[in-house]
């Protein structure tokens, strides 16, 4: 009996601050939002001591009178809601009224705040959690929130604090996704004295992300053009493909302004990048996400980091559309500048890959070339743009071939700068999907081997061979089990003629073992993964028309950036590129 108590109120506060306020991170996180959601066009973010000895953040927005001053230090006080019907459709970042309290209960706490229609403001002060003074201040209209010892009253807590550079880069983390989720509000970020960035507003995401993460990144980032699916409206910025991070350091997706993570959001990211990206290699992504409040419930974690969608499948689509968009778009800006050209010149553009005839007649196996198709040269010549009537200016946007560099590297002039080119690279990215249309359209053409081969290959390797009879048939293989441990190979696909039917099996259930399901991918892009890597050899093309060739079939590919292994196939280095590292600009 009479084991049961009501909490005291610093005492509930101290422990909803175990699950609102992890770290000092999470503080600038509250505060931040605090701030945006009272209206505030300007920040300023200053941090001492990884946290732990000063959180300050400043805002010019609404401000409070002093008695919602007091009101807002109390648990469960909250403009932002007022049943729980407003749940359902929350537009603030706030609403559960926990901060505050929360964090004031653990630190030294000072609030200060003037609302605009009032001559001066009010600054109360609290050492956990209790208030210490209340008076009048003078202080521009606006709030500023200082918060000094950080759990100095909860040691346990200031123990789990991780190393000072750790939680410096969380702040940095929490602030860095702020200034990406309000591009049009300015924020000043202050560590130890010391300005880390000073963002203006900014009219796009663009211009905040290039403001944030320097001119360098800038030009590696594709626009994601905004787009509606299913009442989802998607739009943002990605990184071009093959250019990559071993982290998810640059990946933020925001719903309706809020920072989160999803798990469909992630799948949908991850389905549109399959088949071009390296096993544990990440885009970066910047994604804002608007949608009907009530389809997403932010209400499932403290922090509201974790949100729920009433229609996970939906999002996740509509995240993959948008970004398969940007892609095939960054593609079409690609090809624009060889269709101009091959139009100009109204050349038969060959789609077909053509084999060197001693591989099509295929009387005797011989080690094929790499395979290029038929096309015939086209040089620019300004003169000839004359003669078809077309302004010289489409010149211009060409390609033109500069030359190859150690047989391995083609050196391109593009309309934005200078190319360079990966020839292995962009041979398997030619043969991979000549594969993927091969198989859709039901037709690789295999070649039969001169007279069957039978062997066996170690147990696992067997096995998944056994698996994938169907996908293998697709990608032009004639194999079957033959006999309880062994296989017979009657036909290889046609450009791995002469190629030794054991080693291609063996590399195929290497590729299938090792990183096939990593990447997402099914057994069909296995197989042709495997395949054009093993097609390609390291000679890159012998002659100007080799050379050309592979450019235009590379160019006609749905994703000529990168290799089927997603490493990258052609690297731009734009005009202001160079310009910057000559020091013209
Ligand atoms: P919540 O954000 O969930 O409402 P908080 O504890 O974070 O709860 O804040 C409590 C209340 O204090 C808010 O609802 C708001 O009315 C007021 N408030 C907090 N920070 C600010 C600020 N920077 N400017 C104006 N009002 C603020
Ligand atoms: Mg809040």
């Amino acid at each position: 009996m009479g084991k049961i108590r009501v909490l005291p109120e610093v005492v509930a506060s101290q422990v909803a601050a175990g699950e609102v306020v992890e770290r000092p991170a999470s503080v600038i996180k509250e505060l931040m939002e605090n701030s945006l959601d009272a209206g505030a066009r300007s920040l300023e973010v200053e941090v001492r001591g990884a946290g732990t000895g000063l959180l300050r953040v400043t805002d010019d927005g609404a401000g409070m009178d002093r008695e919602d001053a007091l009101m807002a230090l109390e648990r469960h006080a909250t403009s932002k809601i007022a049943t729980a019907a407003d749940l359902a459709s929350v537009q603030t970042m706030g609403f559960r009224g926990e901060a505050l309290p929360s964090i004031a209960s653990v630190s030294e706490f000072v609030l200060r705040t003037r609302p605009g229609d009032a001559a001066s403001g009010t600054e109360a002060e609290l050492r956990g959690g209790k208030l210490v003074a209340v008076r009048d201040a003078g202080c521009p209209v606006g709030t500023t929130i200082e918060v000094k010892s950080l759990f100095f009253n909860v040691p346990a807590r200031r123990k789990f604090l991780r190393s000072a550079a750790t939680e410096t880069a969380h702040l940095d983390r929490a602030i860095e996704t702020v200034a990406l989720a309000f591009p049009g509000v300015a924020l000043h970020y202050l560590r130890d004295g010391r300005t880390v960035y000073r963002l203006p507003a900014a009219a796009t995401l663009a211009a905040r992300a290039a403001e944030l993460f320097g001119a360098e990144e800038r030009d590696t980032w594709l626009e994601v053009a905004e787009a509606e699916s299913n009442g989802i409206r998607v739009s943002g910025l990605i990184s071009q493909p093959g250019i990559t991070r071993a982290d998810r350091g640059r990946q933020f997706f925001f719903v309706n302004g809020r920072a989160v993570e999803n798990v469909f959001l992630s799948t949908g990211v991850r389905e549109a990048y399959r088949q071009i990206l390296e096993p544990g290699r990440h885009p970066s992504i910047l994604l804002h996400l608007s949608m009907d409040p009530r389809a997403v419930d932010c209400n499932v974690h403290p922090a509201k980091r974790e949100v729920r969608f009433r229609h996970g499948s939906v999002v996740r689509d509509a995240v993959r559309e948008a970004i398969e968009a940007a892609l095939r778009e960054a593609r079409a800006r690609w090809l624009r500048p060889v269709h101009t050209h091959v139009a100009v010149r109204s050349e038969p553009r060959e789609e077909r890959v053509v084999l060197p005839a001693a591989v099509q007649g295929a009387h005797q196996p011989e080690l094929p070339r790499p395979v290029i198709p038929e096309v015939a040269s086209a040089s620019p010549a300004p003169a000839a743009d004359k003669e078809q009537g077309v302004a010289p200016r489409a010149t211009a946007e060409e390609f033109r071939l500069v030359g190859a560099l150690s047989r391995r590297y083609l050196l391109l002039e593009g309309a934005e700068g200078l190319v360079l080119l990966d020839q292995r690279a962009a041979h398997q990215r030619i043969l991979f999907e000549r594969l993927q249309r091969g198989v859709a359209g039901g037709a690789v053409a295999s070649q039969r081997l001169l007279s069957p081969e039978v062997f066996e290959l170690p147990p696992r390797a067997h096995e998944v061979v056994a698996e994938n009879l169907s996908v293998l048939s697709g990608a032009g293989f004639g194999v079957e089990v033959f006999g309880g441990r062994s296989l017979k190979v009657e036909a290889l696909p046609d450009f791995l003629a002469g190629r030794d039917p054991r080693r291609v099996l063996e590399d195929f259930a290497d590729e299938w073992l090792g990183g096939a399901r990593a990447h997402g991918a099914g057994a069909g892009d296995a197989v042709r993964r495997a395949v054009a890597r093993l097609a390609v050899d390291e000679a890159g093309a012998r002659d100007e028309r080799e050379q050309r060739a592979l450019v235009t079939q590379l160019l006609s590919c749905d994703l000529p950036y990168c290799d089927p292994d997603g490493r990258p196939v052609m690297l731009q280095f734009s005009w202001r590129d160079l310009d910057r590292k000559f020091g013209r600009t």
